[in-house]
Parts: C-alpha cells; structure tokens; sequence
C-alpha cells in the first residue's frame, strides 16, 4: 500500500461536483467527499486489491453523488413506479426530457474533452485540492439548521381577531411533538351550524381544481389578485395540506373538522365533520360532478367512501372531449359540464350544494384537436380556457337570480416548475410550493354589495372555508345588510402542515422541514 501521485480520472468526478456544487445543483458533504478523495489516494500493488479497489471507488462514487444530490431517498422512488405504468408513450418521454436536459449532457461532454486534451499540462490532482478548499468556504461555518436545536414558534403574522393555534408552549419541543400538538389542536375544531338556517337561502358551488398552486400561476405569468379580481375573498396563502387529488378531495370533504394526518383520511368520521352532510342535514339538496371518468387512483371510490358524498353514475356520451389526460383517457370542457349540471336542476327552491371536480390543469393533458405540446406550453392555455369556463358558469348563475356562494379551491399545484427534490411535475412531497394554492370566494345574489376583493394572507386550510360557510349563514350575508368582508372576522389561522403517505412537511420557526417515513426532519430547500 502507498499513496499514488494522482487520482487519474477521479479528479474529473470532483471537478463536475465542485462545478454543480457552485451552481447549487446538489449539496457537498465535505468529510465524506474528503474521505473518498483519501480513500482513492491510496493505491495497491497487488493487481487483485487494486481491482477490488476500483470496483469499491465506482459503487462509493455513485452513491456519494446520489446523497449529495437533492434526490430523495432511492425507497420513495422505487414507491411511484407502480403508476408509471397508467403513462401514455408521449407523457413518458416528457417526463424523461425533464430529468435528463440535453444542455446537461453537452457539457458533461465538453468537460471530458478538455480533460482529456489537458490531463498532460494540468496537475488536475492539485486543482481537486483546491476545489476542496473552495467547497469548505463555500459551505461557510458549520450550518445551524440542526432540527434538535430548533426552538419552534408561530410565524405566521395574525390580525388581532385571529385565534393562533399553535401555541407558544410548542416552544422547546422536538418537531414530532409539535407534529402531535397541531393534530390535538386541530382534534378540537368542529363547525356548529345551526340546526335550522331560516335566513335568506343560498346554494355553495364547490369548484375543486386538480394541479393550480399560487407557484404555477407565478410560473406563467398571472398574478393571483387579477385572476380573482371579480370575487371578494382570496385566501392567498390557502394550504392544500397534501399534494394528491384523493386526499386533497377527502380533505375539503371533511373541512368541518380540524385538520388530520393522512392516516386518518382513510378511517371513518363523524358526519359532523362531513361538510356535505352537514349541508344535507340543513336542506340542501346536494350533488356530485366530474369533468372526467375518476378512476385514476380510484377518485369516486375515495370520495364516496371517506368524504360522504353519493356520486351519480358518470354518463359523458352527449359530450366530446376537450383534452385527453395523460393515460389518454378522455378529459371534457368545464363548461359543457358545469351548465349540464346547471340544467339539470329544474325551478325548486331548495337550496343546491354542488361538489365539481375538474382534472384539466393536470400534467401531461393533451388539448384535443390541437398537436402534441409540452406541459409548460399548454398550461397557460388550459388555464385561461378553464377561467374563461368558470366566468361562463358565473354569467350563468347570475341570471338565474339565485345566491350562490362559488368557492374556487384548488387540491394542490401542478408542480409545473419544479425544484431541487422534484422535478416539474413530481409531487411525491407536498413541499411548500404545490401546497400552497390561491383559494378564492364569489358570492351571487339580486341583494349582495361587493366591496372589493378582500385578500387574506394568513395560512387558511379546509376548516376555514367550512366556517367561512357557516358564518355566512350566522351573518345572513345574502340579505345585504351586512358587509362582506364580516365574514371574515374569527376565521381560525391554522400552522402550514401537510402530508402524503409516509412524508410530512411541516414550519418550523418560519423554515419548511419534511420528514420522509418517519425518519429525520430535514430541510427542503427553497432555492
Ligand atoms: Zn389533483
């Protein structure tokens, strides 16, 4: 055994590190890259220990590159293969085109070219030293991001009337601790509608849009407030509190509950909890309808059993489609569903309660009639068709006379720009950026004043909007003879946490942290 005068080829592998490093496309953990660099300084004389060596260096260089770069863990990959499979051919090769960038590979290659004809002149083993040294300035002193240290409190900034609900005795808690408090404080919320509502009537038309976080409207260009200009309440920072449709659905299902792990979705509730059912229970004639057949994931069947709703069987024959989902399965126009609904409903008086889902933000849909396009070039004209769909429903509404309290709430982002842990499109964790999504209210009516859009920009979540319908009863709102900004005084704040299976995401003293199958609580980078 001695020391070999060069690392040879290794110092390419560390150049290209040092290089990403610097950019801020993977992270560097300098010990362990110190130790690989000293464990490939030594070489052997015996030809068998030599290969042994060799073989070891390519098995540690690869998962050393793996655990710098932001990829989660190889155990949560390995879980979405299975929906690979629903993949058409042309979402397959978009998806593929996201991860590897042909701008990549060009210049991966020109690195090896120049080191190749420069490995002679160059001491290339003394420029990897100095790499190690601009690493360690770079990385700064030791980081304090060390969760065990951290102290958790609210940030969030809360108007006086807001009840804060994680408390300040959270301060000192390890994050599952403060993970439990939430959901006890959470356990203790229930909506108290009253038990007969003799005020003016009014129906709540749900609309329930898969793949629109406030991040994707920021990605092409549309501002929130303008979109929404012609409602009057935007929860700006609205927490979808899970990045799937099932869940998301279940979720705003049961919004007359607190909020609660993802494992609890799938147990039975009390029907209390259950808006629908609370809306039936009050006279309401409720009902369910979808732009799109529900079988991926099996929707209908996670609506039906966990969010209390009855759904009609799905008959799309008098409608052509609009899009076709990635799985290729066939997506119709929010309009031609939405005034299909609207027809449906006859002259009664009875109030109506309408819960719409829509897919035709999702990722990888194809606009029918039209040429095979990128998602990043069909968002924007999907979204406006959609918008331009929805103020269609809304002149429709209008002139039949009727109150009608539209709710626009998205189920999570589109992930349409992705970052360091997922590239565009993967939502495997609900990271600050899909969760948050604008969520926006409309209120109709022969008798109601607008008084502008009124913007909230404190965390809401699922149980807001259930006491924001409830207090629009309390108020009468539909009268006119209260402003409609009242509505909002108590609305309870709630922390910005959010899980899918096995995977949370949680503020901890204003940073996000996620947590991967029950393990340690990280960071998510946010540039
Ligand atoms: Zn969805």
């Amino acid at each position: 055994m001695r020391l070999s005068s060069g690392l040879g080829v290794w110092n390419l592998y560390f150049l290209v590190k040092f290089v990403l490093y610097s950019r801020g496309d993977i992270s560097f953990d300098l010990f362990a890259n110190l130790a690989f660099f000293a464990f490939l300084a030594i070489s052997f004389q015996h030809v068998w220990l030599s290969r042994i060596k060799h073989a070891m260096s390519v098995v540690v260089g690869v998962a050393l590159l793996y655990h710098d770069s932001w990829l989660p863990p190889i155990s949560r990959l390995t879980k979405q293969a299975g929906n690979v499979q629903d993949f058409s051919v042309g979402y397959f090769f978009e998806i593929t085109a996201r991860v590897v960038s042909l701008d990549m590979i060009f210049a991966l290659f020109a690195l090896v070219v120049f080191y190749w004809f420069t490995v002679k002149w160059l001491r290339y083993t003394s420029i990897s030293i100095i790499g190690f040294m601009y690493a360690f300035w770079l990385g700064g002193p030791a980081t304090s991001d060390e969760i065990t240290t951290q102290v958790a409190s609210n940030n969030q900034i809360t108007q006086k009337q807001v009840p804060v609900l994680v408390s300040d005795t959270a301060k000192q808690k390890t994050p599952d601790q403060q993970l439990q408090d939430f959901y006890q404080q959470q356990n203790l919320l229930q909506s108290q509608f009253p038990d007969v509502f003799n005020g003016q009537p009014f129906d709540v038309v749900v609309l329930n849009i898969c793949s629109l976080a406030t991040a994707d409207l920021n990605a092409i260009g549309v501002e929130p407030r303008n979109l929404f200009a012609d409602f009057d309440i935007l929860f700006s920072q609205f927490n979808s509190a899970t990045s799937y449709s099932g869940p998301a659905a279940i979720r705003l299902l049961r919004a007359s509950c607190g909020q609660t792990s993802q494992e609890q979705l799938f147990k039975p509730v009390e029907d209390q909890c259950q808006l629908f059912t609370n809306l039936a229970e009050l006279g309401y004639k409720t009902s369910v309808a979808l732009n799109h057949d529900g079988h991926f994931d099996d929707f209908i069947g996670l609506i039906r059993q966990y969010g209390g709703v009855s759904v009609p069987k799905l008959d799309f024959s008098q409608f052509s489609a609009a899009q076709y989902g990635f799985d290729g399965k066939p997506i119709y126009s929010d309009a031609d569903i939405l005034t299909n609904w609207l027809k449906k409903q006859g002259s009664s008086e009875q109030p109506r309660a309408l819960y719409y889902n829509t897919i035709s933000l999702h990722d990888g849909n194809q606009l029918a009639g039209r040429e095979r396009m990128n998602s990043f070039e069909s968002y924007p004209l999907r979204q406006q068709r959609l918008f331009n769909d929805i103020d269609k429903f809304i002149t429709e509404l209008k002139a039949q006379g009727r109150n009608v309290m539209l709710v626009v709430v998205p189920e999570h982002g589109a992930a349409l720009q992705g970052d360091k842990l997922q590239f565009s499109g993967l939502r495997e964790i609900p990271s600050p950026s899909i969760v948050s999504v604008p969520t926006a209210v409309k209120f109709i009516g022969p008798d109601i004043k607008h008084d502008g859009l009124n913007v909230v920009d404190e965390t809401m979540s699922y149980f807001s909007l259930s006491e924001l319908i409830n207090n629009t009863m309390k108020l009468d709102l539909f009268t006119g003879s209260v402003p409609i900004n009242r509505v909002l005084d108590n609305l309870p704040t709630s922390a910005k946490v959010a899980e899918n299976e096995d995977t949370v995401m949680m503020y901890i003293k204003g940073q996000p942290y996620i947590q991967l199958d029950g393990g340690e609580w990280t960071k998510y980078p946010t540039n």
